[in-house]
């Protein structure tokens, strides 16, 4: 198998190498074979993205916002085309099935380039009548942004941080996770064949170090972060430094709530959705699955009976629909995870056991009669791993959902419409579902409160996370003066 992009980073639009930057080695994660060896940026590569990115952006916002909409909407068409392709990098990136790759990595990237490009035109500024005298506002791009990514959804994170940067005016300097370094820089390839001017779009590679060399660069303007909860606190506390714009997308400990009205298979089919999809490794994902003690017993055999039908295997084989972990690091993490679930009192229900062949897989795990203050019902976990909590009236349960200091996601299962909205209402969290859970799509906003984070990505509430408004105060008649 092989994967090896031309060079390791993408600069002033073209690939660009050099070797004298520690080697990352990219594996496949079924098997662990290397796929790709690429070097983390020097300050050489980190100086040139700076330089070509801000020279960039100057030529860039002189585009009229129709024209740079048009290089997205481009950029968007190319990627549906080339989807095939894209969906098999990210599957040999991540481990993830390609049956969920062609659906949900490339394509939602695409979706983000077709609807900020559609909104470009639109961002403008407002007229502001003040008696006579008046003022309007005009929406400014920031500049130089950087966009820094995690493992499990890197084209998506490529996208949703470059599509609405760049329909602003800005320009981008992304660097990927070091776990999954490939697909980003195709989005930049993409974005550079559909008209994008060079040095628009950059990809440098590297750890922590990196990412913390671009966010302390005085010509960086902002910095959108998608990445857990510490390293969060971290590039905060960089930026803050330089008075710069932030958007942290972290991680979370998401409660869905399943009620005893519920229509159990939904919610059984909720909770599959909110536990085990990319193998656990979702932001948003629903782990603490409080279920009403009417329906508890119901609700775990239904849901072992459906995990039955999970089919693990090789994620290039169109029919798996159950990957490996991202890394054999992120497969300790969860299994220490798993013991300290047995350990502390959890009844195990199923999996529990890592599987044993190259890959870094997981089973499909779920414990029941976990409490709150149990670890595994209070920390990320990133992995396939579902907690049953039980509950039995609804004021007790909001409570011990809203018990966290992350606030990323929550959901409710029930047929009580009334009930369902008043829930809605008092969840702590910056994205709720009402019989759903983990949708994302471009049109709404999808962010933290909380530890989880500030600001929000997608829709047009993006916007003001990339542009600032200027004000500027028109006067009609002469100026009054004191004396
Ligand atoms: P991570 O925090 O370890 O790393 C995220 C990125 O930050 C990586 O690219 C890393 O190299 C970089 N980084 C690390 N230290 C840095 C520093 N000091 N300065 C600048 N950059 C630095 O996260 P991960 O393990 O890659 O991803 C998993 C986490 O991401 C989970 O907590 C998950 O919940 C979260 N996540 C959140 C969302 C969301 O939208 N809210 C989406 C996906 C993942």
């Amino acid at each position: 198998m092989h994967a090896q992009p031309p060079a390791s980073h993408y600069i002033n639009g073209q690939y660009i190498e050099d070797t004298k930057g520690e080697k990352i080695a990219v594996m496949y994660p079924a098997n662990g074979e290397v796929i790709a060896e690429i070097h983390a940026a020097t300050p050489d590569i980190i100086e040139q993205a700076l330089v070509s990115a801000q020279a960039a952006q100057k030529v860039w916002a002189e585009y009229s916002a129709t024209e740079r909409g048009r290089v997205l909407r481009c950029a968007a068409d190319i990627m549906r085309q080339c989807n095939d392709l894209l969906s098999e990098i990210e599957t040999l990136d991540t481990g993830k099935p390609i049956q969920e790759t062609l659906v949900a990595d490339a394509t939602s990237g695409a979706d983000a380039l077709e609807y900020f490009g559609g909104l470009a035109a639109s961002i403008t500024g407002e007229y502001i009548p003040l008696g006579g005298n008046f003022a309007y506002t005009i929406r400014q791009p920031l500049g130089v942004c950087v966009g820094i990514g995690a493992w499990n959804y890197p084209t998506q994170i490529a996208c949703w941080k470059g599509a609405p940067a760049l329909a602003c005016g800005n320009s981008m300097i992304f660097k990927p996770s070091e776990t999954t370094p490939l697909s980003a820089l195709k989005v930049a390839e993409i974005l550079t064949e559909a008209g994008a001017p060079d040095g628009l779009y950059n990809v440098i590679q590297g750890m922590g170090e990196v990412g913390h060399a671009l966010v302390s660069d005085p010509r960086v303007a902002k910095v959108s972060l998608t990445g857990s909860v510490p390293t969060g606190k971290k590039v905060y506390a960089t930026a803050a430094q330089g008075m710069k714009h932030v958007t942290m997308e972290l991680g979370g400990k998401s409660p869905l709530i399943i009620f005893d009205d519920a229509d159990i298979e939904n919610a059984v089919s909720g909770a599959i959705l909110a536990n085990f999809y990319s193998s656990g490794q979702v932001c948003s994902n629903g782990t603490r699955v409080f279920v009403h003690k009417n329906i508890r017993e119901k609700f775990i055999a239904r849901l072992t009976a459906r995990l039955e039908n999970i089919i693990i295997g090789d994620p290039l084989d169109p029919k798996t629909n159950f990957g490996p972990m991202a890394s054999a690091k992120q497969r300790a993490i969860v299994l220490d995870y798993i013991r300290k679930g047995i350990d502390e009192g959890a009844t195990l229900v199923c999996g529990g056991h890592a599987i044993e062949n190259s890959g870094y897989f997981i089973q499909p795990t779920v414990f029941s009669d976990v409490t709150d203050d149990m670890t595994i019902a209070r920390e990320e976990i990133f992995g396939p791993v579902l907690s049953v909590l039980e509950f039995s009236d609804e004021e007790e349960v909001i409570r011990r959902a809203n018990a966290t200091e992350f606030g990323l996601a929550a959901g409710v299962f029930t047929q009580d419409l009334t009930r369902a909205h008043r829930i809605a209402a008092k969840f702590a969290a910056g994205t709720c579902y009402i019989n759903t859970y983990n949708i994302a799509p471009v049109e709404a906003p999808f962010g933290g409160s909380k530890a989880s984070g500030i600001g929000r990505e997608n829709s047009k509430a993006a916007v003001e996370h990339y542009t600032e408004r200027k004000t500027v105060f028109v006067a009609t008649s002469p100026v009054e003066a004191p004396f």
